[in-house]
Protein backbone atom coordinates (compact mmCIF):
# COMPACT_ATOMS: atom_id res chain seq x y z
CA UNK A 1 0.00 0.00 0.00
CA UNK A 2 0.77 3.59 -0.46
CA UNK A 3 0.18 4.97 2.98
CA UNK A 4 0.27 8.77 4.04
CA UNK A 5 1.58 9.65 7.90
CA UNK A 6 0.80 12.88 8.71
CA UNK A 7 3.38 14.05 11.98
CA UNK A 8 7.03 13.11 11.94
CA UNK A 9 7.59 12.72 16.00
CA UNK A 10 6.85 9.36 18.00
CA UNK A 11 3.90 7.37 16.84
CA UNK A 12 4.43 8.60 12.76
CA UNK A 13 8.17 7.26 12.24
CA UNK A 14 7.45 4.71 14.30
CA UNK A 15 4.66 3.41 11.78
CA UNK A 16 6.84 4.39 9.39
CA UNK A 17 9.44 1.05 10.28
CA UNK A 18 6.60 -1.35 10.88
CA UNK A 19 4.61 -0.48 7.33
CA UNK A 20 7.72 -0.67 5.70
CA UNK A 21 8.80 -3.84 7.14
CA UNK A 22 5.58 -5.04 5.38
CA UNK A 23 6.81 -3.77 2.29
CA UNK A 24 4.55 -0.40 2.15
CA UNK A 25 5.51 2.90 0.51
CA UNK A 26 5.29 5.71 2.87
CA UNK A 27 5.24 9.24 3.31
CA UNK A 28 5.61 11.10 6.29
CA UNK A 29 4.72 14.89 6.37
CA UNK A 30 5.52 16.97 8.92
CA UNK A 31 4.29 20.62 9.52
CA UNK A 32 7.97 21.99 11.40
CA UNK A 33 10.84 22.94 8.59
CA UNK A 34 12.79 20.68 10.04
CA UNK A 35 13.09 17.30 12.33
CA UNK A 36 12.22 18.96 15.93
CA UNK A 37 14.86 17.52 18.12
CA UNK A 38 14.42 19.70 21.39
CA UNK A 39 12.22 19.33 23.47
CA UNK A 40 11.40 18.03 27.18
CA UNK A 41 12.20 14.34 28.47
CA UNK A 42 9.39 11.91 28.14
CA UNK A 43 9.87 8.03 29.68
CA UNK A 44 8.75 4.61 28.43
CA UNK A 45 6.72 2.28 30.91
CA UNK A 46 6.16 -1.26 30.55
CA UNK A 47 5.39 -2.27 26.52
CA UNK A 48 6.78 0.24 25.43
CA UNK A 49 10.29 -1.46 25.96
CA UNK A 50 9.03 -4.33 24.04
CA UNK A 51 8.20 -2.25 21.25
CA UNK A 52 11.40 -0.32 21.02
CA UNK A 53 13.31 -3.86 21.52
CA UNK A 54 11.47 -5.25 18.60
CA UNK A 55 12.45 -2.22 16.45
CA UNK A 56 15.85 -2.93 17.24
CA UNK A 57 16.09 0.38 19.14
CA UNK A 58 16.72 -0.43 22.60
CA UNK A 59 19.99 -0.42 23.04
CA UNK A 60 20.27 3.09 21.51
CA UNK A 61 17.29 4.50 23.27
CA UNK A 62 19.16 3.10 26.33
CA UNK A 63 22.10 5.13 25.76
CA UNK A 64 20.50 8.54 25.51
CA UNK A 65 19.05 7.28 29.19
CA UNK A 66 18.84 10.66 30.97
CA UNK A 67 19.91 8.25 33.83
CA UNK A 68 17.58 11.09 36.31
CA UNK A 69 17.96 10.70 39.78
CA UNK A 70 16.03 11.88 42.58
CA UNK A 71 14.79 15.21 42.26
CA UNK A 72 14.27 18.09 45.55
CA UNK A 73 10.89 19.76 46.18
CA UNK A 74 11.28 23.20 47.44
CA UNK A 75 8.82 25.60 49.20
CA UNK A 76 7.98 28.84 48.49
CA UNK A 77 10.99 30.27 49.83
CA UNK A 78 12.90 27.81 47.47
CA UNK A 79 14.06 25.48 50.39
CA UNK A 80 14.28 21.91 50.17
CA UNK A 81 11.61 19.64 52.24
CA UNK A 82 11.59 16.69 50.24
CA UNK A 83 13.29 14.54 47.79
CA UNK A 84 11.30 13.19 44.92
CA UNK A 85 12.22 9.60 43.70
CA UNK A 86 12.92 9.37 40.06
CA UNK A 87 11.04 5.92 40.14
CA UNK A 88 8.00 8.91 40.29
CA UNK A 89 8.36 10.74 37.39
CA UNK A 90 11.47 9.14 34.86
CA UNK A 91 9.63 6.13 34.45
CA UNK A 92 11.57 2.64 33.22
CA UNK A 93 13.59 4.76 31.11
CA UNK A 94 13.72 8.24 29.72
CA UNK A 95 15.14 10.17 27.16
CA UNK A 96 14.48 13.63 25.75
CA UNK A 97 12.29 13.66 23.25
CA UNK A 98 13.89 15.29 20.92
CA UNK A 99 16.32 12.76 21.22
CA UNK A 100 13.61 9.66 20.38
CA UNK A 101 12.62 11.42 17.40
CA UNK A 102 16.32 11.67 15.78
CA UNK A 103 16.42 8.00 16.59
CA UNK A 104 13.25 7.19 15.24
CA UNK A 105 13.93 9.03 11.89
CA UNK A 106 17.29 7.66 11.22
CA UNK A 107 16.16 4.01 11.52
CA UNK A 108 13.79 5.24 8.78
CA UNK A 109 14.72 8.36 6.85
CA UNK A 110 16.62 5.88 4.03
CA UNK A 111 13.75 4.16 2.90
CA UNK A 112 10.89 6.23 3.96
CA UNK A 113 10.27 9.59 1.94
CA UNK A 114 10.07 12.51 4.26
CA UNK A 115 8.88 15.90 3.60
CA UNK A 116 9.14 18.77 5.93
CA UNK A 117 7.77 22.16 6.06
CA UNK A 118 4.43 20.81 4.79
CA UNK A 119 1.20 19.94 5.95
CA UNK A 120 -2.24 18.33 4.66
CA UNK A 121 -4.99 20.72 3.29
CA UNK A 122 -7.77 19.00 2.46
CA UNK A 123 -8.78 15.18 2.21
CA UNK A 124 -11.16 13.44 -0.21
CA UNK A 125 -11.88 9.93 0.50
CA UNK A 126 -13.01 7.69 -2.68
CA UNK A 127 -14.00 3.93 -2.36
CA UNK A 128 -9.77 3.28 -3.83
CA UNK A 129 -8.61 5.86 -2.48
CA UNK A 130 -7.92 9.26 -0.33
CA UNK A 131 -6.87 12.31 -2.65
CA UNK A 132 -5.10 14.64 -0.38
CA UNK A 133 -4.00 18.01 -1.27
CA UNK A 134 -1.00 19.73 0.50
CA UNK A 135 -0.57 23.52 1.63
CA UNK A 136 2.68 23.37 -0.45
CA UNK A 137 3.35 20.31 -1.90
CA UNK A 138 1.11 18.71 -5.36
CA UNK A 139 -1.73 16.62 -4.94
CA UNK A 140 -1.70 13.20 -4.62
CA UNK A 141 -3.35 10.07 -3.97
CA UNK A 142 -2.81 7.31 -1.14
CA UNK A 143 -4.33 4.13 -0.12
CA UNK A 144 -4.60 5.08 3.58
CA UNK A 145 -3.91 8.36 5.51
CA UNK A 146 -2.79 8.04 9.20
CA UNK A 147 -2.91 11.41 11.52
CA UNK A 148 -0.19 11.13 13.83
CA UNK A 149 -0.01 14.94 14.35
CA UNK A 150 -0.75 14.92 17.70
CA UNK A 151 -2.78 16.86 20.21
CA UNK A 152 -4.19 18.93 17.86
CA UNK A 153 -4.32 16.70 14.81
CA UNK A 154 -5.44 18.65 11.51
CA UNK A 155 -5.85 15.21 9.75
CA UNK A 156 -8.42 14.61 12.63
CA UNK A 157 -10.18 18.20 12.16
CA UNK A 158 -10.40 17.36 8.34
CA UNK A 159 -11.89 13.90 8.54
CA UNK A 160 -13.91 13.85 11.97
CA UNK A 161 -14.67 17.11 12.66
CA UNK A 162 -13.20 20.29 15.02
CA UNK A 163 -10.76 19.69 17.89
CA UNK A 164 -13.59 20.97 20.49
CA UNK A 165 -15.72 18.09 19.93
CA UNK A 166 -12.80 16.03 21.37
CA UNK A 167 -10.99 18.54 23.89
CA UNK A 168 -11.27 17.41 27.46
CA UNK A 169 -9.21 19.97 29.55
CA UNK A 170 -7.65 19.08 32.28
CA UNK A 171 -6.83 22.76 33.92
CA UNK A 172 -3.08 22.84 33.51
CA UNK A 173 -1.18 24.77 30.89
CA UNK A 174 2.70 23.92 30.61
CA UNK A 175 5.60 26.13 29.10
CA UNK A 176 8.60 24.08 28.56
CA UNK A 177 11.59 25.82 27.43
CA UNK A 178 15.89 24.75 27.23
CA UNK A 179 18.34 27.00 28.96
CA UNK A 180 22.00 26.89 30.20
CA UNK A 181 22.21 24.88 33.15
CA UNK A 182 23.01 27.69 35.47
CA UNK A 183 22.03 26.22 38.29
CA UNK A 184 24.81 23.46 38.03
CA UNK A 185 22.29 20.74 38.59
CA UNK A 186 24.03 17.27 37.85
CA UNK A 187 21.49 14.20 36.88
CA UNK A 188 18.70 16.05 39.17
CA UNK A 189 15.84 18.69 38.60
CA UNK A 190 14.66 20.93 41.14
CA UNK A 191 10.91 21.17 41.48
CA UNK A 192 9.15 24.63 43.18
CA UNK A 193 5.16 24.51 43.70
CA UNK A 194 3.03 27.15 45.25
CA UNK A 195 -0.89 26.73 45.07
CA UNK A 196 -2.01 26.75 41.24
CA UNK A 197 2.04 27.09 40.10
CA UNK A 198 4.69 24.90 39.58
CA UNK A 199 8.09 25.97 38.36
CA UNK A 200 10.64 22.67 37.67
CA UNK A 201 14.28 22.87 36.34
CA UNK A 202 16.26 19.28 35.32
CA UNK A 203 19.63 18.83 34.01
CA UNK A 204 19.71 17.17 30.53
CA UNK A 205 22.16 16.01 28.19
CA UNK A 206 24.87 15.02 31.22
CA UNK A 207 23.98 18.76 32.49
CA UNK A 208 25.18 20.45 29.33
CA UNK A 209 21.88 21.57 29.52
CA UNK A 210 18.73 22.38 31.44
CA UNK A 211 15.16 22.14 31.00
CA UNK A 212 12.53 24.29 32.68
CA UNK A 213 8.93 23.88 32.80
CA UNK A 214 5.96 25.99 33.94
CA UNK A 215 3.14 24.86 34.97
CA UNK A 216 -0.38 26.92 36.43
CA UNK A 217 -3.96 25.83 36.34
CA UNK A 218 -6.70 27.49 34.61
CA UNK A 219 -9.49 26.72 32.71
CA UNK A 220 -8.99 26.74 28.98
CA UNK A 221 -7.44 30.00 27.39
CA UNK A 222 -7.99 32.03 24.13
CA UNK A 223 -4.27 32.44 22.27
CA UNK A 224 -3.26 31.68 18.96
CA UNK A 225 -1.38 28.85 18.75
CA UNK A 226 1.31 29.92 16.85
CA UNK A 227 1.76 33.65 18.58
CA UNK A 228 4.81 31.98 21.16
CA UNK A 229 5.44 35.82 21.93
CA UNK A 230 1.89 36.09 23.38
CA UNK A 231 2.45 32.28 25.21
CA UNK A 232 5.11 33.97 26.86
CA UNK A 233 3.19 37.02 27.72
CA UNK A 234 0.40 34.69 29.99
CA UNK A 235 3.29 32.76 31.09
CA UNK A 236 5.09 35.59 32.27
CA UNK A 237 1.87 37.29 33.83
CA UNK A 238 0.59 34.07 35.92
CA UNK A 239 4.48 33.88 37.16
CA UNK A 240 4.98 37.19 37.97
CA UNK A 241 5.92 38.21 41.64
CA UNK A 242 6.67 35.01 42.43
CA UNK A 243 10.13 33.81 44.58
CA UNK A 244 13.10 31.46 44.21
CA UNK A 245 14.18 31.03 40.74
CA UNK A 246 11.39 32.17 38.82
CA UNK A 247 12.42 35.43 37.80
CA UNK A 248 15.37 34.46 36.47
CA UNK A 249 13.62 31.71 34.59
CA UNK A 250 11.80 34.30 33.04
CA UNK A 251 13.87 36.07 31.66
CA UNK A 252 16.21 32.86 29.95
CA UNK A 253 11.72 32.04 28.70
CA UNK A 254 11.95 35.20 26.70
CA UNK A 255 15.21 34.00 25.22
CA UNK A 256 14.89 30.60 24.54
CA UNK A 257 14.79 29.65 20.48
CA UNK A 258 13.28 26.50 22.03
CA UNK A 259 9.48 26.68 23.48
CA UNK A 260 6.03 24.91 23.98
CA UNK A 261 3.45 26.22 25.47
CA UNK A 262 -0.05 24.06 25.73
CA UNK A 263 -2.58 23.11 27.48
CA UNK A 264 -2.68 19.83 29.40
CA UNK A 265 -5.38 18.06 27.45
CA UNK A 266 -7.12 14.71 26.73
CA UNK A 267 -8.60 13.46 23.38
CA UNK A 268 -12.12 11.71 23.26
CA UNK A 269 -13.46 9.58 20.73
CA UNK A 270 -15.85 7.15 19.89
CA UNK A 271 -13.85 5.57 17.02
CA UNK A 272 -10.53 6.27 15.67
CA UNK A 273 -11.09 5.36 12.00
CA UNK A 274 -13.25 7.05 9.17
CA UNK A 275 -13.19 5.47 5.92
CA UNK A 276 -9.25 5.08 4.92
CA UNK A 277 -8.44 7.79 7.63
CA UNK A 278 -6.74 6.68 11.10
CA UNK A 279 -5.65 8.26 14.05
CA UNK A 280 -2.42 7.37 15.90
CA UNK A 281 -1.07 8.56 19.37
CA UNK A 282 -2.17 11.97 20.63
CA UNK A 283 -4.33 12.90 17.52
CA UNK A 284 -6.79 9.86 18.08
CA UNK A 285 -6.00 9.22 22.19
CA UNK A 286 -3.87 11.81 23.81
CA UNK A 287 -4.14 10.92 27.69
CA UNK A 288 -2.00 13.95 28.69
CA UNK A 289 1.64 14.74 30.35
CA UNK A 290 0.22 14.23 33.50
CA UNK A 291 -0.46 10.43 33.09
CA UNK A 292 3.76 9.58 31.80
CA UNK A 293 2.33 7.56 29.17
CA UNK A 294 1.51 9.23 25.98
CA UNK A 295 4.90 8.31 24.75
CA UNK A 296 4.61 4.16 25.46
CA UNK A 297 0.82 4.69 23.97
CA UNK A 298 2.28 6.51 20.86
CA UNK A 299 4.92 3.65 20.24
CA UNK A 300 2.47 0.85 20.98
CA UNK A 301 -0.47 2.35 19.16
CA UNK A 302 2.01 1.95 15.76
CA UNK A 303 2.81 -0.96 16.48
CA UNK A 304 -0.66 -2.55 17.24
CA UNK A 305 -1.99 -1.06 14.02
CA UNK A 306 1.04 -1.88 11.47
CA UNK A 307 0.42 -5.44 13.03
CA UNK A 308 -2.95 -5.53 12.43
CA UNK A 309 -2.77 -4.59 8.65
CA UNK A 310 -0.57 -6.85 8.35
CA UNK A 311 -2.84 -9.47 9.32
CA UNK A 312 -6.09 -8.29 7.15
CA UNK A 313 -4.21 -7.60 3.89
CA UNK A 314 -6.43 -5.71 1.32
CA UNK A 315 -9.28 -5.12 4.45
CA UNK A 316 -8.03 -1.46 5.90
CA UNK A 317 -11.36 -2.00 7.70
CA UNK A 318 -11.12 -5.04 9.49
CA UNK A 319 -7.68 -3.78 10.67
CA UNK A 320 -9.15 -0.41 12.42
CA UNK A 321 -11.15 -2.47 14.02
CA UNK A 322 -8.99 -4.80 15.26
CA UNK A 323 -6.57 -2.05 16.38
CA UNK A 324 -9.39 -0.42 18.28
CA UNK A 325 -10.65 -3.48 20.06
CA UNK A 326 -6.46 -4.03 21.00
CA UNK A 327 -6.09 -0.79 22.37
CA UNK A 328 -9.02 0.53 24.02
CA UNK A 329 -8.69 -1.02 27.16
CA UNK A 330 -5.35 0.69 27.56
CA UNK A 331 -5.96 3.94 26.31
CA UNK A 332 -8.60 4.29 29.11
CA UNK A 333 -6.22 3.43 31.75
CA UNK A 334 -3.95 5.47 30.43
CA UNK A 335 -6.24 8.18 30.22
CA UNK A 336 -7.88 7.82 33.76
CA UNK A 337 -4.14 7.85 35.22
CA UNK A 338 -3.65 11.19 32.71
CA UNK A 339 -7.23 12.69 35.03
CA UNK A 340 -5.78 11.46 38.64
CA UNK A 341 -2.50 12.91 38.03
CA UNK A 342 -3.53 16.50 37.00
CA UNK A 343 -6.50 16.29 40.08
CA UNK A 344 -3.33 15.91 42.85
CA UNK A 345 -1.09 18.27 40.57
CA UNK A 346 -1.36 21.34 42.32
CA UNK A 347 -2.23 19.77 45.69
CA UNK A 348 0.30 21.47 48.54
CA UNK A 349 3.32 20.28 49.49
CA UNK A 350 3.11 16.29 50.06
CA UNK A 351 4.85 14.60 53.37
CA UNK A 352 8.25 12.65 52.73
CA UNK A 353 6.20 9.51 54.08
CA UNK A 354 3.72 10.34 51.39
CA UNK A 355 6.11 10.58 48.74
CA UNK A 356 7.89 7.38 49.69
CA UNK A 357 4.50 5.66 49.72
CA UNK A 358 3.81 6.52 46.26
CA UNK A 359 7.00 5.39 45.37
CA UNK A 360 6.89 2.28 46.74
CA UNK A 361 3.66 2.12 44.75
CA UNK A 362 5.30 3.21 41.61
CA UNK A 363 8.33 0.40 41.50
CA UNK A 364 5.34 -2.12 42.38
CA UNK A 365 3.03 -1.15 39.33
CA UNK A 366 2.24 -3.86 36.94
CA UNK A 367 2.86 -4.14 33.43
CA UNK A 368 -0.75 -2.89 32.04
CA UNK A 369 -2.52 -5.99 31.24
CA UNK A 370 -4.86 -4.37 28.62
CA UNK A 371 -2.63 -5.02 25.96
CA UNK A 372 -0.23 -8.26 25.74
CA UNK A 373 1.50 -7.58 22.76
CA UNK A 374 1.49 -10.35 20.50
CA UNK A 375 3.91 -11.08 18.41
CA UNK A 376 4.73 -9.00 14.39
CA UNK A 377 3.52 -11.30 11.87
CA UNK A 378 6.79 -12.98 9.66
CA UNK A 379 7.79 -12.89 6.38
CA UNK A 380 5.06 -15.16 4.94
CA UNK A 381 2.23 -13.09 6.27
CA UNK A 382 3.76 -9.26 5.93
CA UNK A 383 5.92 -8.65 2.78
C1 LIG B 1 5.50 18.98 28.69
C2 LIG B 1 5.22 17.55 28.28
C3 LIG B 1 5.79 16.51 29.00
C4 LIG B 1 5.54 15.20 28.65
N1 LIG B 1 6.10 14.20 29.37
C5 LIG B 1 5.86 12.91 29.03
C6 LIG B 1 6.45 11.81 29.76
O1 LIG B 1 7.18 12.01 30.73
N2 LIG B 1 6.17 10.56 29.35
C7 LIG B 1 5.39 10.31 28.27
O2 LIG B 1 5.19 9.13 27.94
N3 LIG B 1 4.83 11.28 27.56
C8 LIG B 1 5.04 12.58 27.92
N4 LIG B 1 4.46 13.58 27.21
C9 LIG B 1 3.54 13.24 26.11
C10 LIG B 1 4.26 12.88 24.84
O3 LIG B 1 5.13 13.92 24.44
C11 LIG B 1 3.23 12.60 23.76
O4 LIG B 1 2.23 11.75 24.24
C12 LIG B 1 3.89 11.95 22.55
O5 LIG B 1 4.87 12.81 22.04
C13 LIG B 1 2.84 11.64 21.49
O6 LIG B 1 3.47 11.39 20.28
P1 LIG B 1 2.75 11.66 18.90
O7 LIG B 1 3.76 11.30 17.86
O8 LIG B 1 1.41 11.01 18.92
O9 LIG B 1 2.42 13.22 18.87
P2 LIG B 1 3.38 14.48 18.98
O10 LIG B 1 4.63 14.13 19.70
O11 LIG B 1 2.56 15.59 19.51
O12 LIG B 1 3.79 14.78 17.49
C14 LIG B 1 2.93 15.32 16.54
C15 LIG B 1 3.76 15.74 15.34
O13 LIG B 1 2.88 16.19 14.32
C16 LIG B 1 3.36 17.41 13.77
N5 LIG B 1 2.23 18.14 13.24
C17 LIG B 1 1.30 18.87 13.90
N6 LIG B 1 0.41 19.38 13.04
C18 LIG B 1 0.77 18.95 11.80
C19 LIG B 1 0.24 19.14 10.50
N7 LIG B 1 -0.86 19.89 10.30
N8 LIG B 1 0.86 18.54 9.47
C20 LIG B 1 1.99 17.80 9.65
N9 LIG B 1 2.53 17.60 10.87
C21 LIG B 1 1.93 18.16 11.92
C22 LIG B 1 4.03 18.10 14.96
O14 LIG B 1 4.95 19.07 14.53
C23 LIG B 1 4.71 16.91 15.64
O15 LIG B 1 5.97 16.63 15.07
C24 LIG B 1 4.69 14.92 27.54
C25 LIG B 1 4.14 15.95 26.80
C26 LIG B 1 4.39 17.26 27.16
C27 LIG B 1 3.76 18.38 26.36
Amino acid sequence: MNVLISGASVAGPALAHWLRRCGHDVTLVERAGRLRDGGYAVDFRGEALDVLDRMGLLDEVRAHDTAMGDASLLDEDGRAYATLPAVIFAGDLEILKGDLTRILYEATRHDVEYVFGDSIASLEQYDSGVRVTFERGRPRTFDLVVGADGLHSRTRELAFGPAQRYLRHLGIYTAVFSLDNYLGLRNTGQLYSVPGLAANVFAARGGTEARAALHFASGPLEYDRRDTAEQRRIVAGRFAGQGWEVPRLLREMEQADEFHFDANAQVEMGSWAEGRVVLLGDAGYCAAPTSGRGTSQALIGAYVLARELALAPGDHSAAFAAYERRMRGYVREHQRAGREGAEVFFMGSPTQEAIDALAAGAARLPRTEAVRLPDFPGAAVCG
